[in-house]
Order: C-alpha cells, then sequence, then structure tokens
C-alpha cells in the first residue's frame, strides 16, 4: 500500500477479484482463439487507468485500448508495455508522439497517412483502419477509400496496417437487424483481408456477450469488464452474472435533531414534516454526485434513506428515523448487508446510462483498490 492517503471520509471503493472475475468469464465465453482487448478509455470509466489495465492484464487480457494518444502515454508513462490502441481521432502531426511511445493509431480517413508524413522523423507507426459501418461517427466507409489507405500504407516506409476494426451502434438492443446490417456490411468491406494477418476486430461488449462467434480476432471489452450490463434490455439475457466493481462510500460527519417545520439545504426546499435526524455527508455535486440526485436514496446501516434539501458542491444531507454515530459509513453505490444499490439504479434516476455514472465520479474522489476484501492501493488524486 502507498502512503496515498485522504483526509476526507468519502471514496470510491474498486473491487479487482470482480474486474478479474468478469474478464475470466468472458474469455471463457469467446474462446481462447479470440483475443481480449480491455478498453480502458476515460480513466477506465471512473475506476483508475493504471490499476484496472494491470488487473485487465493479469486476467489475461491481450491488449488494452484507449480513447486518446494522451491517455496511452499515461499508460506508458505508468509502465504498461503491452500493445495500446488509440481508437479515437489522433492527429496526423503528433504521429511521432504515437511511435515514440508504441501506441497503435485509428487511421479513419484517406487523407490522414498522407498528411501525417511530413511529422514523421523516426521509427515506424502501427496502426488499425477505422471503418465506419453505420455508426456515422468515425471511419472510411467505401471499398475505394479503404484501398486507397491500404495502398498507401503497402508503399509507405513509416507506418504499417495491423488490424482493421469497427464498431456498432445497436449491439446492445435485442432487435438484431441494424447490428446485422452493419455487420454485413463489415464482412463485404473486409474480403480479402482475413489471411493477411491483420487483425480484424468489431466487437464490444454487447457483441462479445450475445454474438461470441462473430468477433473475429479479438473483442473490445468495456462496460462488462467493470461489471455492468451494455443496457437494461440485456440485464435479462447475461450468458454469466458479471460482478459490479465500483462502489461509492462516505461518511456522516454530523448528525442533528431537527423539529417539524425546520429546514435543511439551499433554498429552504425542505422542511422536517415531523422529528428527523439529519446526517450530513461530505459529497456533493463536484464530486459527481450531481444536483439531480436530490430525493434519491443511500444505504445506512443496511437500509434505505432519502437525500433531502438541494444538494450542494461539497456536501449533502440525508433524513434518518433515528440518530446514528457520527462516522457511520453511508453507501451511495454498492451493498450494505442484504440492501444494494446499483449503478443502473443512480442511472435510471438520472435517465442516462450506467456508462457515464462510473465516469462522472470526479478525481476529487480517491479510489481505494481492494483484493480479497482487503485494500491493496489508495489513489488520492489531490495528494499525489
Ligand atoms: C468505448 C468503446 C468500446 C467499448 O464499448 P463497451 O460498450 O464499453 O464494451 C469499444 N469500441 C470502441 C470503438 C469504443 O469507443
Amino acid at each position: 500500500m502507498n502512503d496515498a492517503v485522504y483526509y476526507r471520509d468519502t471514496w470510491a471503493e474498486i473491487n479487482l477479484d470482480a474486474i478479474e472475475y468478469n474478464i475470466k468469464q468472458m474469455k471463457q465465453h469467446i474462446g481462447t482463439t479470440t483475443g481480449l482487448i480491455a478498453v480502458v478509455k476515460a480513466n477506465a470509466y471512473g475506476h483508475g487507468y493504471a490499476q484496472v489495465a494491470e488487473a485487465a492484464l493479469k486476467a489475461g487480457a491481450d491488449m488494452l485500448a484507449v480513447a486518446f494518444l494522451d491517455e496511452g502515454i499515461l499508460l506508458r508513462k505508468a509502465g504498461l508495455t503491452v500493445p495500446i490502441l488509440v481508437m479515437g481521432a489522433a492527429r496526423p502531426r503528433d504521429i511521432q508522439a504515437a511511435i515514440d511511445y508504441q501506441l497503435t493509431l485509428t487511421v479513419f480517413h484517406r487523407n490522414w497517412l498522407k498528411e501525417a508524413a511530413a511529422f514523421h522523423r523516426m521509427g515506424k507507426l502501427q496502426f488499425h483502419i477505422k471503418l465506419d459501418t453505420g455508426m456515422g461517427r468515425l471511419g472510411i466507409k467505401s471499398k475505394s477509400e479503404l484501398e486507397e489507405v491500404l495502398k498507401d500504407s503497402c508503399s509507405s516506409d513509416f507506418a504499417e496496417a495491423k488490424g482493421i476494426f469497427t464498431h456498432f451502434s445497436t449491439a446492445d438492443e435485442l432487435d438484431s437487424s441494424y447490428f446485422q446490417e452493419q455487420f454485413g456490411k463489415f464482412e463485404t468491406l473486409i474480403k480479402g483481408l482475413q489471411n493477411t494477418g491483420m487483425m480484424i476486430h468489431c466487437g464490444n461488449s454487447a457483441t462479445g456477450l450475445r454474438f461470441p462467434e462473430r468477433l473475429f480476432n479479438a473483442l473490445r471489452f468495456g462496460i462488462s469488464m467493470y461489471g455492468l450490463a451494455p443496457s437494461s434490455e440485456m440485464r435479462g439475457i447475461l450468458p454469466f452474472p458479471l460482478k459490479e466493481a465500483f462502489s461509492l462510500h462516505t461518511k456522516a460527519v454530523q448528525v442533528k435533531k431537527m423539529a417539524e417545520g425546520e429546514k435543511v439545504s439551499y433554498g429552504a426546499v425542505y422542511e422536517a414534516e415531523k422529528e428527523v435526524w439529519i446526517a450530513t455527508l461530505p459529497i456533493g455535486y463536484a464530486d459527481g454526485w450531481i444536483r439531480r440526485l436530490q430525493h434519491s436514496e443511500v444505504l445506512v446501516n443496511g437500509k434505505r434513506a432519502p437525500i433531502v434539501g438541494r444538494i450542494c458542491m461539497d456536501q449533502c444531507m440525508i433524513a434518518l428515523t433515528e440518530p446514528v454515530p457520527l462516522g457511520t459509513q453511508v453507501t451511495l453505490i454498492g451493498s450494505q448487508g442484504k440492501e444494494v444499490i446499483p449503478v443502473d439504479e443512480v442511472a435510471e434516476r438520472l435517465d442516462t446510462i450506467n456508462y457515464e455514472i462510473t465516469c462522472s465520479i470526479s478525481t476529487r474522489v480517491p479510489r481505494v483498490y481492494t483484493r480479497d476484501g482487503k485494500v491493496e492501493e489508495i489513489v488520492n488524486f489531490l495528494l499525489k
């Protein structure tokens, strides 16, 4: 355990066993001939870049993927030496940084290599080609544009195509018609590239869970590596149970009795209807516990309690039917005894998807990593 500590009792706990379990289950599900790319973009969906990357590799991931070049460089600086794919757009003029850090970039239009040539000094860039088969985001749409990139790559002495991929927009929806359409386009575009040694991949978590036989060479495993279902529709059809890795906790720093008519927080919008115990929690919207979570619930001593009054930048209040000692643990996401508040519950309350919840817990909240129920590492982004 390193010496990074935190002085405020609010922390996110990351269960590394859960991440490793989810990866091992997925590997079994997709089979030994399909590679597993652990997607650790956006601070590993809020769980922590390096810690998740290391756990993923320990559990058998073959490669890492991030969205941006900066994230790849961060992982290299953290000492990770495995192949890393940057899936998002990198600027052609940053080609040398990618080569220096041995990061695999994504080439997504016909002029990318031509523009990058002027900025290349030494070494060789490895890249994957991105095809847009219907996501309408990054990627090449036509066979002719693809052929131009492949031709440029063959004649290039500074860049080498190592893979080709696409991304599905509806793999998490039970109606698979648009998925089939995209899959068909992908198959057509990659015709002839199957035995060239290029790595071919198309699947995200949803695809891997539902269509393990359609992944070609590798799966890009994101959300479900963290133990979350790719959509609510998919919760009922998971081929194996997932284990949530993320939980969020704080402690009561003040507990006071309020009489009928007394008010709580900005705007004085909450008024006690009868005698009530109010506990103040040191977590607020600057931590990602956003104002719209007013009226949501937390767990105290294994029971639900409501957040009352407006959520402040650094604090919020809950109502209790009886007093609890100062320092009592309060769980905002996760379980206490038999009660559980899954990430999905918070997402549903906010009309959003689980992805957004863990990503939004800010770096003011320290991350505490556990294995076998024991704390292995604490990262306090403020004091490191
Ligand atoms: C984020 C991302 C993934 C991971 O998707 P999940 O649904 O989290 O598994 C895969 N591929 C690309 C291109 C992505 O941007």
